[in-house]
């Protein structure tokens, strides 16, 4: 089933430049970009956004992390695509991120791990109408589609 998924490249990949190696991979992989901006987070999305971990310590820290720098948020969409780029990112910790995943080839430290991806189909549309308004979504078609979804 056709998925969509809020993607961050949080400060620290936008600070060493990682955007574009982010968005290749992505890209490669066949998922198809349907929204994508530069912003700086302000405090009360930040809180909002990770407002399933308001309670745990390391709460303060991430606020404070995600808005200390601009993000790239961007929405991708492919059959699974929450899954899929979670799976892409590796785990939250890139010290236990296999090679190949994001955090795995591109990070070390728990706090800054290079990206945010939707941990669910749900959470995947709360997160998208906290950072895009409708109208900044655009429908399109890959020509070539149909070469990586299987045939119909
Ligand atoms: N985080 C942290 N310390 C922790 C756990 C998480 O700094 O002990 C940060 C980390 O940047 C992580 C974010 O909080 O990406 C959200 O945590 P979550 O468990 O949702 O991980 P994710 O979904 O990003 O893999
Ligand atoms: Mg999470």
């Amino acid at each position: 089933m056709m998925e969509r998924t809020l993607v961050l490249v949080k400060p620290d990949g936008v600070q060493r430049g990682l955007v574009g190696e982010v968005i290749g991979r992505f890209e490669r992989r066949g998922l198809r970009l349907m929204a994508l901006k530069l912003l700086r987070i302000d405090r009360a999305v930040a809180e909002r956004h990770y407002a399933e971990h308001r309670t745990k310590p390391f709460f303060d820290q991430v606020v404070a992390f995600v808005t200390s720098s601009p993000v790239v948020a961007m929405v991708w969409t492919a059959p699974g695509a929450v899954a899929l780029v979670r799976t892409m990112m590796g785990p939250t910790n890139p010290q236990a991120a296999p090679p190949g995943t994001i955090r795995g080839d591109l990070g070390i430290d728990l706090g800054q791990n290079v990206i945010h991806g939707s941990d669910g189909a749900n959470r995947a549309e709360e997160e998208i109408a906290l950072f895009f308004g409708p109208d900044e979504l655009v429908e399109w078609g890959r020509d070539h589609e149909r070469w990586i979804h299987g045939p119909a």
